[in-house]
């Protein structure tokens, strides 16, 4: 269980990051319900949660953006007096082929994917040090692994995040704090929903359980490496991809 326990999920306002907020609070946790501009699906999160008897609120914030996320945290740190987990969620998408992508879209991604993430550990990380606790789970991907075609600015931002997860577990651990990232192959949420059918049914192929993964699989892993059984886990990548990227 995650009774009491203070947790931020970025872009929790749909998919994965909406059922990792359900799937905290359903273990008692008190949890803020990030967006950056779906704010009434965010509300409609927090609604569900309260509705299931747990607790939480929606907060806007660009986590791209580092004054912002700055105020994030602060906030939640002054209302709660302490923040436990920081899952690093919020990720967009700006596919084409290297030859193809602006210099805008390389940017967008990973100042969204990784400099967000960056951002909400560089603001938290003080409050968490003052605690000795804190459990810092970040969303990279499994094409941040293996890399793949198309996905340039994608790829870079999560094997980036990967980068960053264990530099903040070497940094961290000895302060009682953990770093891990889940990497998710495909997920069936918006951002998949989007492909077109010959991309999907390409990428059920090279899945070896033949099918895409559910939001709950990932959440549960999240959940796991917040928990006090997760402990003694630092600086790793769970892929959590039906064996894709084995
Ligand atoms: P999604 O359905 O597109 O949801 C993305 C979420 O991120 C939304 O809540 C969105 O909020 C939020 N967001 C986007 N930009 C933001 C920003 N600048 N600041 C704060 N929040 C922001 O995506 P998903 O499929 O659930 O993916 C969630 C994470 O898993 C991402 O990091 C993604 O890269 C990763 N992932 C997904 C898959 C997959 O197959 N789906 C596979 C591997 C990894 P708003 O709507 O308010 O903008």
């Amino acid at each position: 269980m995650l009774t009491d326990k203070i947790a931020v999920v970025t872009g929790a306002s749909r998919g994965i990051g909406k059922e990792i907020a359900l799937t905290l609070a359903a273990k008692g946790a008190v949890v803020i319900v990030n967006y950056n501009g779906s704010a009434s699906k965010a509300e409609d999160v927090v609604r569900e949660i309260q509705e299931a008897g747990g607790r939480g609120e929606a907060i806007q914030c660009n986590v791209s953006d580092y004054e912002k996320a700055s105020e994030l945290m602060a906030y939640v740190a002054k209302k709660y007096g302490r923040v436990d987990i920081l899952v690093n969620n919020a990720g967009i998408t700006r596919d084409n082929l290297l030859m193809k992508m602006s210099e805008e879209d390389f940017d967008a991604v990973v100042s969204t994917n990784l400099k967000g993430a960056f951002n909400c550990i560089k603001h938290i990380s003080r409050q968490m040090l003052k605690q000795k606790s804190g459990r810092i789970i970040n969303v990279s991907s499994v094409s941040g692994v293996m890399g793949n075609a198309g996905q340039a600015n994608y790829c870079a931002s999560k094997a980036g995040i990967i980068g960053l997860t264990k530099s903040v577990a070497r940094e961290l651990a000895s302060r009682g704090i953990t770093s891990n990232a889940v990497a998710p192959g495909f997920i069936d949420t918006e951002m998949t929903q989007v492909l077109p059918d010959a991309v999907k049914n390409t990428a059920t192929e090279q899945i070896p359980m033949k099918h895409f993964g559910s939001t709950k699989d990932i959440a549960n892993t999240v959940a796991f490496l917040a928990s006090d059984e997760a402990g003694y886990i630092t600086g790793q990548v769970i892929c959590v991809d039906g064996g894709m990227a084995m």
